[in-house]
């Protein structure tokens, strides 16, 4: 009845409250965090079929907050989006990406990390002089240095997205598309925009053994990549089964935990002493 009614609206706006009053303590929570340096960058390896080694590795962050732990980054990256956090965020993830191309260069390890930037990173008038300065601060090589951008991004800021791009590649920086599949956008972007790699998402490779259509999905995907240039990249992969479909349908290179979940610095030159490389 109507009185029902009345304190369902009312516990609605109660709720409504508590989560903006929930969000509002969380950017409060994320600004001390930034200050407090509180985050921290894993690597997670990205290998290299052909070359069988680990050439690459992504560059995931996460919280680590002194009384709740490791946050991941789907709790508080969106958050950090609807403010001018996330710019602050990628700078420090750009520092700490840069340090460790630098620390691994001079371990004798030539691997390249990869960075994921949102939206309003792309969008960013300051991104690129901010990456330029790093790499130049650092002296690394900018090949050795990779941004990630999902399709929606692609899409949704065309224009920008190419310019930034166009100059990040000029400098000798490789590009990816990131989450591929899922944007449910025209494929036109990808024979426009200047770009290195293509990185199936792991929905599609949950299931590629089992699933007839997921097999053809990425089968087509592989091909469409090959036809256009691009190097592919197959996320999630997490079984013996799924890198033998992959191997055998010509991906490229291959992530997931079957070789190894994001891990910090010190773990992940531990990976790079096991496996042979070049
Ligand atoms: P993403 O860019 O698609 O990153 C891949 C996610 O898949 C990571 O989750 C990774 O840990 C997870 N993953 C890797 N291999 C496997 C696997 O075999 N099985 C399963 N189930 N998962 C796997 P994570 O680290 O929690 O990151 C989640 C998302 O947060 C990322 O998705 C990315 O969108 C965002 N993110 C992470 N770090 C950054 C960052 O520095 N900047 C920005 N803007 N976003 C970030
Ligand atoms: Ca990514
Ligand atoms: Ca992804
Ligand atoms: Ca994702």
């Amino acid at each position: 009845g109507k009185r029902n009614n009345k304190n369902s609206i009312q516990f609605y706006s109660q709720s409504m409250r508590d989560s903006s009053h929930q969000l509002i303590q969380l950017e409060h929570e994320l600004r001390l965090a930034i200050k407090n340096n509180e985050f921290e960058l894993f690597l997670q390896p990205i290998v290299d079929l052909a070359k069988n080694n680990i050439t690459k590795a992504e560059a995931l962050i996460r919280w680590n907050h002194p009384k709740k732990g490791m946050i991941s980054p789907d709790k508080f990256i969106p958050v950090a989006e609807k403010s001018d956090l996330i710019i602050a965020l990628g700078e420090w993830v750009i520092q700490r990406a840069c340090q460790m191309v630098k620390k691994l260069a001079k371990l004798g390890y030539n691997i390249k990390i990869s960075m994921n930037l949102s939206s309003a990173q792309v969008t960013d008038n300051n991104l690129f002089s901010y990456l330029h300065a790093c790499v130049k601060n650092y002296k690394i090589d900018p090949c050795l240095l990779e941004v990630e951008v999902t399709e929606g991004v692609l899409v949704d800021d065309y224009s920008v997205a190419n310019k930034l791009l166009s100059k990040v590649r000029t400098i000798g920086m490789s590009v990816s598309v990131d989450d591929f599949g899922t944007g449910y956008s025209s494929l036109s972007y990808l024979k426009q925009l200047p770009l290195d790699f293509l990185k199936i998402d792991r929905s599609f490779i949950n299931d590629i053994v089992t699933d007839d259509n997921d097999k053809a999905i990425v089968k087509a995907v592989i091909a469409l990549a090959h036809n256009l240039n691009l190097c592919v990249i197959a996320e999630g992969v997490e079984t013996q089964e799924q890198l033998s479909f992959l191997t055998d349908n010509a991906c490229n290179s291959v992530q997931g935990y079957l070789f190894s979940r994001p891990v910090q610095f010190n773990a992940f030159v531990e990976l790079l002493k096991k496996h042979p490389h070049t």
